[in-house]
């Protein structure tokens, strides 16, 4: 508990988050907006905030108004306890709670509010099996409408954009991409759901390419990425292509552009990994979600989202879009980067 609140909630966005990035709420903060976040674990902000657990005194930078499973909460609102019975949806009746508080007050100029419980659902239940779990977010969603006074007083004050952050496929059958090289020296692999990376370490005697293609002959490795020279290569099912990061990747329309970026990650394995259709990786916990649901794969159900843009002047085609599409809309300009990124998606 003490390691995973560590690394999920604070050193993520403390440490892993690169300090030459420029939060949306940083941007709009820094512009005289006051932003809130309600649960989402990317939140880095300019406000210090001490949790609110006794004896924990590691502070995080969040937005002005700040909340996080009871564990940040940077006003009193009444919200209940949201860490327990997570499987009756009390994680999105926390922020359902939050949400109508901040609404009533018009206690913002931008709001994320993010609602997990249905990914849960769907991990357990398979995509198909979780649809309770989606009345229960579209519940949490209207909620924020009924503060307002109705979906006509709501879109009066406020823009909306309404997306998932990914996907999910149904997952059939657990693998271990591991047990490849186990007996390979000096290397290291970490998956988890539908991806997976494995490192060679300085005492490797294998190159990238070396490691790649020792899954050759694995069926549950689907596609294989490594980089070579300026170039990044994909592999499967004995075909070898260079990675066209404008173009389509194999059948997947987007998927030049997606494997292009997560092997320019400068934290990225020597090889990326994506799992074949029905295949989760288990994570180092030996956890998986066979005969439930899983995202991270190139699979396009793993990834396309839909996205619902009300009172913007263009809708953002991709995740990548929406913050600058945020920004703009609040007449701030977008950091370089995220222009060059919103081209290459
Ligand atoms: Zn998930």
């Amino acid at each position: 508990m003490a390691r995973s609140i560590l690394d999920a909630i604070i050193n993520m966005n403390r440490l892993h988050l690169s300090r030459d990035a420029v939060t949306v709420y940083e941007a709009l903060e820094d512009a005289g907006f006051t932003t809130a976040a309600i649960n989402i674990t990317c939140y880095r902000g300019r406000t210090r905030h001490l949790p609110t657990l006794r004896g924990v005194t590691i502070p995080a930078y969040g937005p002005k108004r700040f909340f996080f499973y009871n564990l940040f909460e940077s006003d009193p609102t009444g919200a209940p306890l949201a860490v327990f019975g997570r499987a009756q949806g009390s994680i999105d009746g926390y922020a359902a709670a939050v949400g109508r508080w901040l609404v009533t007050r018009d206690g913002f100029d931008f709001l994320v509010y993010y609602l997990p419980d249905y990914d849960f659902a769907s991990h357990a239940l398979g995509p198909d099996g979780a649809f309770e779990a989606l009345a229960r977010s579209d519940a949490a969603v209207g909620a924020l409408l009924d503060a307002a006074g109705g979906p006509d007083e709501f879109l009066d004050r406020y823009a909306v954009i309404l997306c998932s952050d990914h996907g999910q496929t149904r997952v059939e059958r657990s693998a271990r991409l591991e047990s490849t090289f186990a007996h390979v020296p000096g290397t290291l692999v970490t998956a988890s759901n539908r991806a997976g990376m494995v490192y060679g370490l300085p005492e490797c005697r294998l190159d990238a390419r070396g490691l790649a293609e020792l899954l050759d002959s694995d069926p549950d490795a689907e596609t294989v990425l490594f980089r070579e020279g300026d170039d990044v290569i994909a592999r499967r099912d004995g075909e070898e292509v260079v990675v066209d990061g404008d173009g389509p990747l194999f059948d997947y329309p987007d998927g030049g552009a997606r494997a292009w970026a997560a092997l320019h990650n400068p934290n990225a394995g020597d090889v990326v990994v994506s799992a074949a259709p029905g295949v989760e990786f288990t994570d180092l916990a030996g956890r998986h979600h066979a005969g439930g649901g899983s995202h991270g794969s190139l699979e396009r159900g793993d990834s396309e989202v839909p996205m619902l843009a009300i009172g913007l002047d263009a809708a953002p085609e991709s995740i990548v879009d929406v913050a600058p599409a945020v920004l703009r809309h609040f007449g701030v300009e977008p950091p370089p980067y995220a222009r060059a990124l919103s081209r290459a998606a």
